[in-house]
């Protein structure tokens, strides 16, 4: 009988779930596209327009906080400041600040948010691509103002101590972005979602027809897009960082856009895409990106150490190889 019944109460589960469907709301941010999902229950009526402005509005006013293109942004005024000039910061800018300063402690120093100038001289920012690689004394002299070390954040008010440090928030911004967008649309009572912006998501629930949300991981090769492996992931975000799309090569040399603070020079190594599954998209972002300039080997040990579920793609010769961390294994299922 318990079995006949939960069979029936399965059936029109099913049944109602066969009705809700998926409302997509898409729209332009941080200089790239947001797609969301939401799904629309039985009996349910939901206010898309509404809630559509009310995402855009959040996603404006991100922008106008720490958006870098935007010399009025509240991030561009800080890094305009001088030395030793206190500067107070929103609280939402604190926030996303203070992440990036405890992923930096997490990733031993490798998530380093000032390393701007670096990416800059290597050619990989809005500057133009350099037409020879930077010389030591050249590399040392901008060194001079990087590092999290160069400015002091207390009570929400921040402090350069060079006039020349430049913070740049764009590795954790768009997984911010998510999260305020998610959380936008959990406030307004919807369970079932999928958000993504420029390729950070995050999704909680199931699809409309009662599936889960299916998430592809893409192959790390160039001119072509080929799915590695797909894979759900509960009530979570994924992040993946890979430069097998940005990077330049010069005499014979493959130069990353991502720079390992320790020596101020763009990564070589064989580590290809670095996927990371985390409740935080933010987190998640940021994660992604230090474990791909820690390399592989540093990566593993820091996902195993802090129980993180990643999933890498290693280049070995010819071949790409996996790799799971026991949290990946244990917690993503892999269809
Ligand atoms: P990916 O998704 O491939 O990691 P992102 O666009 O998220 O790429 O982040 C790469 C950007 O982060 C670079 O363009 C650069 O501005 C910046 N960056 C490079 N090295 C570091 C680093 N060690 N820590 C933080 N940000 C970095
Ligand atoms: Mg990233």
């Amino acid at each position: 009988m318990k079995i006949l019944l939960s069979l029936f109460l399965l059936f029109v589960v099913s049944c109602s779930q066969k009705q809700a469907i998926e409302i997509a709301i898409s729209g332009k941010t941080m200089g790239t596209t947001y797609n969301i999902k939401v799904v629309q229950g039985v009996d349910e009526q939901l206010d898309v327009a509404a809630l559509q402005a009310e995402i855009d509005d959040a996603l404006i006013q991100v922008n106008a906080l720490m958006s870098t293109y935007d010399p009025d942004s509240e991030l561009s005024q800080l890094n305009r400041t001088e030395a030793g000039q206190a500067f107070p910061i929103s609280e939402k800018t604190e926030f996303v600040l203070q992440e990036a300063i405890r992923l930096h402690k997490v990733s031993e120093g490798t998530l380093d948010i000032t390393v701007g100038p670096l990416v800059n001289l290597w050619g990989f920012g809005p500057d133009k691509r350099p037409e020879v690689i930077p010389t030591q004394s050249q590399l040392d002299e901008i060194r001079d103002y990087v590092g999290i070390d160069k400015f002091r954040m207390k009570d929400g008010v921040v402090t350069k101590l060079h006039s020349k440090l430049y913070i740049d928030l764009s590795t954790i911004a768009k997984g911010y972005g998510v999260d305020v967008v998610a959380d936008i649309i959990e406030q307004n009572q919807i369970n079932n979602y999928l958000v993504e912006i420029g390729g950070e998501m995050r999704v909680a629930g199931n699809k409309a027809n009662g599936a889960d949300w299916r998430i592809a991981i893409e192959k790390p090769i160039i001119g072509e897009r080929a799915v590695q492996k797909i894979i759900s992931i509960g009530d979570n975000a994924i992040a993946t960082s890979g430069d097998y799309r940005n990077y330049y090569e010069q005499d014979g040399i493959r130069y990353s856009h991502l720079i390992e603070p320790n020596t101020g020079k763009p990564i070589a190594h064989n580590l290809v895409s670095v996927t990371v599954v985390h409740p935080s998209s933010m987190t998640a972002d940021g994660l992604a990106t230090a474990l791909n300039v820690m390399g592989a080997e540093r990566a593993k040990a820091l996902a195993v150490k802090n129980n993180l579920a990643v999933f890498m793609i290693v280049k070995v010769g010819d071949e790409f190889v996996e790799y799971a961390s026991p949290a990946f294994t244990q917690d993503i299922t892999q269809h």
